[in-house]
């Protein structure tokens, strides 16, 4: 098992991750304090995306959703930015972020067997150009459709400080995460 893991985080980084690190989900703290700041609504999408509170579900349920699982895979991706204003280039990391997840996830069905996945991503869905969410429709895309790390309480410095991952990468940078969780 040890060396499946390890052999899981070295195909991470092969597949685009500049930091990965399995974790173990009953490590995991859900805080109502770090929920709360999802509702403070400081990125403006709350209420406007179905992996955004409310419509992402409440802070129970997706506990419960996420301790379905035991060992999950952390996955960071770091970029360097023109500066601190360089918005494109921090939507270039989330994206990038999205396409490693995409790919570690195939290769983990694909290669070591896990067949149930779950998904913990970075900030809000932005698969379609406007979320069906606004106009009471159901999500158009459900399998791929993932609440962010943050809208499950989950506190991102703590856990990758706990993995050993550094957070903060310096001056101009911008550190993206995610969570793969599987079984
Ligand atoms: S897939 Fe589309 S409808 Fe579903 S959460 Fe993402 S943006 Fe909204």
């Amino acid at each position: 098992m040890k060396q499946q893991m390890e052999r899981l985080v070295l195909a991470a980084r092969e597949l685009g991750a500049t930091n990965a690190a399995v974790i173990d989900v009953n490590k995991l703290v859900f805080s109502r304090e770090f929920r709360h700041l999802c509702e403070l609504n400081s990125c403006g999408r709350y209420g406007t995306n179905w992996t955004c509170p409310p419509g992402v579900g409440t802070l129970e349920e997706l506990e419960g959703k996420i301790k379905k699982y035991d060992t999950g895979l952390l996955i960071q991706v770091v970029r360097q930015l023109e500066d601190s204003f360089d918005f494109e280039g921090m939507m270039k990391a989330k994206s990038d972020l999205e396409e490693v997840l995409e790919k570690v996830s195939i290769k983990i069905k694909k290669d070591f067997g896990y067949k149930d996945l779950f998904l913990l991503k970075a900030g809000a869905c932005s698969i379609c150009k406007e979320c069906t969410y606004a106009i009471g429709e159901k999500c158009r895309f459900p399998e791929k459709a993932f609440p962010s790390v943050e809208a499950c309480g989950i506190d991102v410095k703590e856990l990758t400080t706990n993995c050993g991952i550094p957070y903060y990468n310096g001056k101009d940078t911008v550190s993206y995460v995610g969570v793969i969780l599987f079984k």
